[in-house]
């Protein structure tokens, strides 16, 4: 049994999965930036990407159930060649779905990706962008030289066609630390950067999202690198808060690889903890029945202890 394990059986906690919500979509590992929190270690040179047979086979699944939200992630999901057709699809699927891009902002503004903000904004796709700091030292040193002022070309841009300010585009944006510590208050650093935003660069946008850094991938090689990983791993483990686990993302999420293997969230799945039948075969969307999924066991690792410390973290942000 894992350490997280340990700490829900002392505690007499069961996590099992409710009915799922969210269909997570990760459709590759390709990336235009490296950065050193990355969980997925995307970047430019990888080549996991969803290929069109494997969304078809995705949405055709999608389209018998009810499952009312598609987020779609990666790497940066906008460099897939299929990136427009899938949520074109998606957004033609009775009943509607919210369809959600988590988006690294600097994406909209690279040569090639012309026309992508109002192909968003045309689909009425929700975005949730990273944005670590609102100041360019700290920009720039998680996510590399020049990644602040392209993403502030891009919120320009995403607010010029209506996001963060008509009610049907939201944008949200994610802090996430810029070390080995926990997220402050979500609602306090919320203000922070609505006020600073605005201020001194004219940005508006909705709801900001505090989400952990869970010691896997580059941001694990980052913390070892730094002889930092067992005392992060120690803080989450001390940071322990019961009252989070009714929330966890994995209890209303099927995440989904680039393969369109199943997964309980997006963290397990770079870690190869596939959903398994009884003989030990992996599973993948097309073998699973959604009525099927409620109260099956969640797979759990000492990973999980980043979503459960202090207020908690999922890809909504904070928890508690
Ligand atoms: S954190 Fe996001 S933007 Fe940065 S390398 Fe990873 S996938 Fe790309
Ligand atoms: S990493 Fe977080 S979301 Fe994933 S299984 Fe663990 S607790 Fe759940």
């Amino acid at each position: 049994m894992n350490r997280f394990a340990n700490k829900l059986a002392e505690q007499s906690i069961i996590l099992r999965r409710a009915r799922p919500e969210i269909l997570q979509v990760n459709v590759g590992k390709l990336c235009n930036l490296t950065c050193i929190h990355c969980h997925v270690n995307a970047g430019p040179k990888r080549k996991e990407i969803m290929t069109r047979e494997t969304i078809d086979r995705v949405i055709d699944w999608l389209a018998k159930t009810e499952i009312p939200t598609v987020d779609l992630t990666g790497g940066a999901p906008e460099m897939i060649p299929d990136f427009r057709y899938f949520i074109e699809r998606v957004h033609r699927l009775p009943p509607p779905r919210k369809i959600i891009d988590r988006c690294n902002l600097t994406i909209l503004v690279e040569p090639g990706y012309e026309g992508l903000a109002e192909f968003l904004a045309g689909n009425k796709v929700e975005i949730i962008a990273s944005m670590p700091c609102y100041t360019p030292e700290n920009v720039n040193a998680q996510r590399g030289e020049g990644v602040f002022e392209g993403s502030i070309k891009a919120l320009r841009l995403l607010n010029s066609v209506g996001y963060g300010v008509s009610a049907d585009l939201p944008l949200h944006l994610v802090y996430n630390p810029v070390g080995a510590f926990l997220p402050p208050p979500q609602a306090e650093l919320e203000t922070d950067y609505k006020r600073e935003l605005r201020k001194h660069l004219g940005i508006v946008f909705n709801k900001l999202y505090t989400i952990t850094n869970l010691p896997i991938a580059r941001f694990a090689a980052y913390l070892r690198h730094n002889n930092k990983l067992d005392e992060y791993m120690e803080l989450l483990i001390s940071a322990f808060n019961p009252a989070t686990i009714e929330g966890l993302m994995c209890r209303n999420t099927i995440s989904v690889g680039w393969r369109g293997e199943v997964y309980d969230c997006d963290f397990n799945q770079q870690l190869d903890l596939q959903w398994q039948n009884r003989n030990g075969s992996g599973l993948f969307l097309w073998d699973i029945d959604p009525d099927q999924v409620d109260d099956r066991e969640i797979m759990t690792g000492d990973h999980c202890f980043g979503c459960t410390a202090g207020a908690g973290s999922s890809c909504g942000g904070a928890i508690v």
